[in-house]
């Protein structure tokens, strides 16, 4: 599978990311580089021109960070490729460098609404632009993706076009910390490694379509694992202000889990304290 990657308004994190992808060669002998502007000796202006004056064949155009409503190598490009695929948070809804400008924006949104240069696109394989959320996107989502579409599997996608494979579980799920959750245990202190974030120290976890804490990063841990709470960088209203504490109304959290009642937060967390087991408590 042929790929060109272009960076454009970024900080480069998901370059970053990708290259921490444990499996980097086994990708590599499925997926040659066509273009990426951080290991391709030829500057991307000379390249791509060359690309499209030679008419060659682009399986995948990946693109990194926000971009201007005006790009027409990325235009061209896109037309040329059989899927198109934003990757990271910027790419996907426009983030931190389209807050200021609206001439900026993700791919084919512009955070909650459709926007952006590719906002009506199919691409010749048929799918909008497959969005890989996340600040920076897991290389795991980043690379998995990619082997889907080099083995011809055609990725099902949800609301915001990002592969339900990596963003139907929520971060929530899988966190070593349920019990607590369930509990209503908080712990006292930040970097405790017992107590659930959510109460206190705004834990986004339970509102967060990620698989963080099914597939590790590293192989090894997660946010939530690390005593960190989860900041929510899959979602179009990331980054939000206040990280690290829960917004509350009248002592109850102002978001509350996705699917759950106000009702029914009120009845079951007010019981769940009261009762909660003795041992959850010591969080020294
Ligand atoms: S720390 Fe966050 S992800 Fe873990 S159980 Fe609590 S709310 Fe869920
Ligand atoms: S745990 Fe939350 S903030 Fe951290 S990477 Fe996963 S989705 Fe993003």
């Amino acid at each position: 599978m042929k790929v060109v990657w272009l960076q454009r308004l970024t900080c480069c994190g998901n370059t970053h990311s990708f290259l921490n992808y444990p499996y980097m060669e086994t990708l590599l002998e499925r997926v040659e580089f066509l273009f990426h502007p951080s290991f391709s000796l030829e500057g991307e202006e000379e390249k791509i021109t060359s690309l499209l004056e030679k008419d060659v064949e682009i399986d995948l155009l990946i693109v990194e960070g926000a971009v201007m409503e005006e790009d027409r190598s990325l235009l061209e490009l896109a037309n040329r490729a059989r899927w198109v695929m934003a990757v990271g948070n910027c790419a996907v809804y426009g983030n931190i460098p389209a807050i200021n400008n609206s001439h900026v924006s993700g791919l084919s949104f512009r955070f909650t609404e459709k926007g952006g240069p590719l906002k009506d696109f199919v691409s010749k394989g048929g799918l909008p632009v497959i969005n890989i959320s996340g600040c920076p996107a897991h290389p795991e989502w980043i690379c998995g993706t990619m082997l889907m579409l080099a083995e011809g599997v055609v990725p099902s996608l949800d609301e915001w076009n990002r592969p339900k494979a990596y963003y139907s579980d929520l971060t929530h799920w899988g966190c070593v910390r349920n019990e607590y959750f369930e509990w209503k245990v908080e712990p006292s202190w930040l970097g405790s490694p017992k107590g659930c974030l959510f109460y206190k120290f705004g834990c986004r976890g339970p509102m967060t379509h990620s698989t963080c804490n099914r597939i590790l990063w590293n192989g090894v841990s997660s946010k939530t694992r690390a005593g960190t709470p989860c900041f929510g960088c899959t979602e179009y209203n990331f980054p939000k202000v206040g990280l690290w504490e829960t917004k509350t109304l009248a002592g109850i959290p102002a978001e509350l889990p996705i699917g759950v009642s106000k009702r029914g937060y009120i009845m079951l967390a007010g019981v769940a304290k009261m009762f909660a087991p003795e041992r959850l408590k010591d969080d020294s």
